[in-house]
């Protein structure tokens, strides 16, 4: 079992892809327009009359051939009609029963146009689509592991579907001139489940007993690490329950979704938590009493490989060969590993401070301030900026006086520095008075669902 010292855990936010790269986008679409002109004066017999700006592009290409013999699309059943698996039935073109229906799974190099050569499309369907508004965006960048499912008649192409995400498909057709594109959008339903565990070597090998993945047994564990050393402290004997959601969609999952409510049991010591948005949007994870199951703080705000040097009023500097107290713990870890805000706070100062090299320090309620030193560099979060507990604000460096990369990282209450391994860390937030009894409300049904594990079935109607 790995360390759960990282903030991930507690970033209860939704996380999702970025846009794609902009630059990567710039250069794939400069790449492909130009070659498509290029191809199509080459052959000198486009089905149909390219856009000129197509033709202009292409007499600025590049002369250097292009690599055309890029490790292959699979070509999933080529000859004959398939049922488009993308589509909810509903959203399903009309499909030419004379039609032929390629499925394209993506590899890496793989460009739209490559597809579209190595499949024998027509390159001005192609430049006519991806010139189209709607789009350009979703299909200028392909990832390995996309599909594109295409309709075709001898290689004019009658429809095209993109994934553009989980619930939105980009879907684009032949129409009276040119294409059209649109954008279809597919309801995700989701389920709850429940799964029960009794540890009899590793939790990682209860979960898989339990039929539950690694990944949610992660986040299980990060739930109730603040009270539970899943290191030191599972036994053999130990039972979690934990009711989670799943995302469905046209009767397919597409995967786990947050944990709902779990229980731990360890030791005989039972703790329980479940999830509660707040109607400020807030979301974490409260005991039946509404405290939270975390720390207003993180003891250690980075994944480290080793502790190089201890809290220590008396300690003899490495380089300075003084006596001088160190007022913080060193964790060595590699140049470059993300540094988190141990607690939700606002930036207070970001800069060099001497020995210390690249500093930021974050200010947090009940006067309490948390300083990170040595820093490679910072991340977005400038002076004056909210952090949440695990946001990442910089990363392990050794500027200053340092004999490796590693954090050197301060606690100070009422500007008086403590030991960051030992301090009593404040709990974070209750659910608010305010919120207590929409809280009670909400979570009661799932307290009466765990009292019932493992006997009885924890699958409840969906959402
Ligand atoms: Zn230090």
């Amino acid at each position: 079992m790995t360390r759960y010292t990282g903030g991930v855990r507690h970033d209860y936010k939704d996380t999702e892809a970025g846009p794609p790269g902009r630059r990567w986008a710039l250069f794939i679409l400069g790449l492909t327009l130009p070659l498509i002109g290029a191809v199509l004066l080459v052959l000198g017999t486009p089905r149909e009359p390219a856009p000129i700006a197509r033709i202009e592009a292409a007499l600025q290409a590049p002369t250097e051939a292009l690599p055309v013999t890029v490790p292959g699309t699979i070509l999933e059943n080529p000859l004959q009609a398939l049922e488009p698996t993308l589509l909810a039935p509903a959203a399903k073109p009309l499909i030419d029963p004379a039609s032929s229906m390629l499925n394209l799974l993506v590899r890496p190099g793989d460009t739209l146009e490559l597809l579209f050569r190595r499949n024998g499309l027509s390159l001005s369907d192609l430049a006519a689509i991806v010139s189209l508004p709607d789009a350009t965006r979703a299909l200028k960048v392909l990832k390995p592991g996309d599909r594109l499912e295409i309709a075709h008649r001898d290689g004019q192409v009658v429809s095209l579907q993109r994934e553009i995400d989980e619930v939105k498909v980009l879907s684009i057709a032949r129409a009276d001139s040119g294409f059209a594109a649109h954008t279809i959008e597919r309801p995700v339903d989701i389920r709850t489940t429940g799964a029960h565990g009794v540890i009899q070597s590793s939790l990682f090998e209860a979960g898989t007993a339990a039929g539950i993945a690694d990944r949610l047994v992660m986040d299980m564990a990060g739930i109730f690490e603040w009270d539970v050393d899943f290191i030191q402290d599972v036994r053999d004997g130990d039972q979690f329950s934990v009711i989670y959601e799943e995302l469905w969609r046209d009767g397919v999952k597409l995967r786990d979704g947050a944990v709902v409510a779990a229980e731990f049991v360890n030791q005989g010591k039972t703790f329980r938590a479940a999830r509660f948005r707040g109607s400020d949007g807030h979301v974490d994870y409260f005991t039946p009493e509404g405290r939270s199951l975390r720390k207003a703080f993180i003891r250690a705000p980075l994944n480290f490989t080793r502790i190089s040097s201890n809290f220590n009023p008396n300690r003899r500097h490495p380089l300075l060969n003084t006596i001088r107290a160190h007022q913080g713990v060193d964790y060595a870890a590699p140049t470059g590993t993300p540094v988190r805000a141990a607690g939700t706070g606002k930036v207070l100062f970001r800069g060099v401070q001497g020995g210390y090299g690249n500093v930021l320090i974050l200010q947090h309620g009940g006067n309490i301030t948390t300083l990170y030193g040595h820093l490679s560099r910072f991340a977005s979060a400038r002076v004056g900026a909210r952090v949440e507990q695990g946001d990442i604000i910089a990363y392990v460096g050794m500027t200053g006086l340092a004999t490796g990369p590693h954090l050197h990282y301060e606690y100070r209450i009422n500007g008086v520095h403590r030991n960051p391994r030992t301090v009593a860390l404040p709990p974070a937030e209750p659910v608010p008075p305010e919120h207590q009894a929409e809280f009670r409300l909400a979570t009661e049904p799932l307290w009466r669902e765990l009292d019932v594990f493992p006997q009885g079935t924890a699958t409840t109607a969906a959402n």
